[in-house]
């Protein structure tokens, strides 16, 4: 690939080199995992395409990670943000936008009384744990492996690639290095869609502050009603908060999110990605009793024993507030918007497959309500290890260069997601170039 980027691409390479002196890594998961040998540098993004600085336009299946559900440049975000502007964006001192937001979240999710924003999904979560280990006076929390919670020592503990012990019995590994060790040792993991693990819950509940759960397991696009049912019973009986991360699947797979769908409500629910209209946001939501453990009281001192700090300097920012809330209004009165969604990423999931088998590839799709996966591998995993240990990260490395030099942008190592903005025509030249790419990977 190194001569085609150079012919095509020399501004890329050239701000690759450029960044190398000055930043950590150019893209959010180069930074966790591994250097983009071709990252793209975005000059303009419009509605489901990105174009570089050598005029190179590609359609973006990567949403931004996810908060461009509307695609980029949406004419009503733009016009909130317009707004912001115009009257001289605010932090840290009350105004409206925080409140109609809050109020919007609330009354999206069925059960929510109550919400604090703040600025990305790991903050969210970080918060909501606290409220819980203030609530339980308990450290251990409790989560399922392959779950990522955000950047934090806690949200990354056996998530990703990172998990160890027996499949129905894992134990807890830090998720990266530089990892508090007794926060490795105050987790307990289970296994997603193992009832019987389930027990464990009961047996360690006099140490546990929370369950925290992905509903919907993005990089399994799937979620368990029945699992999620007796999650939410034992929860209930051991009086243990069970938050639901719906960071990426919030609004994003359906208005409210997969509780929305499965019928089954958390105790908490942490968000961010779409919330956000695309600027940094994040929020918890959730049951009054907990929220409030965050509330300040008249006196910090005598209450010091009730309360949990979840301030931020730019928490509820007019800006992020006015572009979320016109975001999720505009969802909200268009929810043809998931049907269309929905039907464009079944559609692309089942093209996908048939390309892949037509050229006699290996191949599993996983696919639900805009996010979809695919892996290079014989089996259908059902338990996160099993995807993960049958995926073929090089060659899904290599099909995101293919795919780049066919016209599309796919991050070289992430859940893949579509945005309302993706027309037929997109998702044509999506299977197009993974025809192509598949037919030029088997070749050379
Ligand atoms: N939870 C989940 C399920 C996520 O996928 C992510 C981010 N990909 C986060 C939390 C963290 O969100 P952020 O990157 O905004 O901190």
């Amino acid at each position: 690939f190194d001569i085609y980027f150079q012919q095509t691409a020399p501004s890329s390479l050239a701000m690759r080199d450029r960044a190398d002196n000055s930043l950590v890594a150019p893209t959010h998961i180069n930074r966790y995992f591994f250097p983009s040998t071709y990252p793209v540098f975005v000059k303009k993004a419009d509605k489901s395409k990105i174009e570089d600085f050598d005029g190179n336009v590609f359609v973006d299946i990567s949403c931004g990670y996810g908060p461009h559900l509307l695609g980029y440049a949406h004419p009503v975000i733009n016009q909130a943000i317009s707004e912001a502007i115009a009257n001289g964006f605010v932090n840290a001192i009350g105004h409206e936008a925080e409140l109609e937001l809050a109020e919007i979240l609330v009354e999206a999710l069925p059960g929510a009384e109550k919400a604090i924003l703040s600025n990305s999904g790991t903050e969210s979560i970080l918060q909501a744990i606290r409220l819980c280990r203030a609530y339980r006076k308990k450290d251990r929390v409790a989560k399922f492996e392959g779950h990522y919670h955000g950047f934090s020592d806690q949200g990354m503990i056996s998530s990703w690639f990172r998990f160890t012990g027996e499949k129905f019995n894992p134990q807890p590994i830090a998720g990266t290095q530089g990892t508090d060790s007794a926060t490795v040792k105050n987790t307990l993991v289970l296994q997603y869609g193992y009832i019987e693990g389930l027990e464990r819950l009961r047996s360690e509940a006099s140490e546990l502050a929370c369950v925290i759960c992905e509903p919907m397991p993005s990089l399994l696009a799937n979620y368990d009603v029945n699992f999620l049912t007796k999650l939410r019973a034992i929860c209930t009986e051991l009086d243990i908060p069970l938050i639901f991360d719906e960071v990426v699947s919030g609004f994003r797979v359906a208005y409210g999110g997969v509780q929305n769908l499965a019928g089954i409500f958390p105790d908490l629910t942490c968000l961010g990605k779409v919330i956000g209209g695309g600027l940094p946001c994040g929020a918890v939501v959730g049951k009054k009793n907990l929220i409030d453990i965050g509330k300040s009281s008249q006196d910090p001192f005598s209450d010091y024993e009730k309360k949990a700090f979840v301030g931020g300097t730019m928490s509820g920012n007019s800006m992020t507030c006015l572009a979320g809330t016109a975001t999720l209004t505009y969802l909200k009165e268009h929810p043809e918007i998931y049907v269309k969604l929905d039907n464009n990423t079944n559609w692309l999931a089942q093209k996908l497959l048939e390309i892949g088998h037509s050229h006699g590839v290996p191949i599993q799709v996983k696919a639900n309500r805009s996010i979809f996966s695919l892996t290079f591998s014989h089996k259908n995993a059902t338990y996160f290890r099993e995807k993960q240990a049958g995926s073929n990260f090089k060659v899904n490395l290599a099909l995101a260069y293919y795919m780049r030099k066919h016209g599309i942008y796919m991050p070289e190592l992430h859940t893949l997601m579509l945005s309302a903005a993706h027309t037929q025509e997109d998702l044509e030249l999506i299977c197009t170039a993974f025809n192509l790419s598949l037919q030029e990977m088997l070749e050379d």
